[in-house]
């Protein structure tokens, strides 16, 4: 009796497998794109609080324009919008006796503290892009306890609402870029694989806070099966 129940089982897991791949197969690939925290404060063009190099207005051309030929293509875009109170976390005044970039332990975890930016409702926190190209705009880091470089979730586990979006779009693969690329960007991508999607980061479109974080933020993207480019070009982002 244990031997039949064992074959049955293994047969029912058989067709579970055999049906499951060819729902998976069926489904056809449907892409979104995610542009990352494109605000003043993160750009110098705007003189932001935390400008991060590179981020001119040359920059920010390149995403407008890069962002405007995938939504012609007919991608849904969405973005991130870095969003925090007054009293975050993650802002150095916040914590008596520190400046800006120390690093702290919070929640066994690694906080670097930053200048100020991104407050709600503030210059500095507004995306630089036409918001008409935007399906939905996804704020994280409002919770004053938790940082959040993640689109999906703050560091309190507390998810956004991005995957819920994206899912009820059918959406299954990701284009990544923004600022910065070793913190939001990698954040957010790393998070986009371990929810289940497919992947591709867009170098040229992203800016770092510092090269050699960027460059380890380019390899662990790699290492988790996040194909990066150097450009946008349509064809290789429906074809990988
Ligand atoms: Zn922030």
């Amino acid at each position: 009796m244990i031997h039949l129940a064992g074959r049955t089982t293994a047969w029912v897991l058989f067709f579970t497998l055999v049906l499951g791949g060819m729902v998976i197969a069926a489904q056809p690939t449907k892409i979104g794109v995610i542009v990352v925290d494109v605000q003043g404060d993160f750009t110098k063009l705007k003189n932001g609080s935390l400008a991060v190099d590179g981020t001119d207005e040359a920059y920010i051309k390149a995403v407008e324009e890069n962002t405007k030929k995938l939504k012609e293509a007919g991608f849904p875009i969405y973005a991130t919008q870095d969003w925090h109170p007054k009293n975050h976390v993650s802002f150095f005044t916040n914590h008596k006796g520190k400046k800006a970039f120390d690093v702290i332990k919070l929640g066994g975890k690694d906080q670097v503290l930053w200048p100020p930016h991104c407050v709600q409702n503030t210059s500095g926190a507004e995306i630089l892009l036409d918001n008409k190209l935007f399906k939905a705009i996804v704020k994280k880091g409002w919770d004053p306890k938790y940082d959040s470089y993640s689109g999906f979730q703050d560091d309190g586990g507390k998810k956004t609402d991005m995957d819920k979006i994206l899912k009820m779009e059918k959406i299954n693969k990701v284009v990544v870029y923004g600022i910065a690329t070793d913190y939001c960007v990698k954040a957010t991508a790393l998070d986009a694989v371990a929810a289940g999607y497919k992947v591709i980061m867009i170098k040229n479109l992203s800016r770092g806070v510092a090269p050699d974080t960027s460059q380890k933020a380019i390899e662990e993207m790699k290492a988790k099966g996040i194909v990066v480019f150097d450009d946008l070009e349509l064809q290789k982002i429906k074809a990988n």
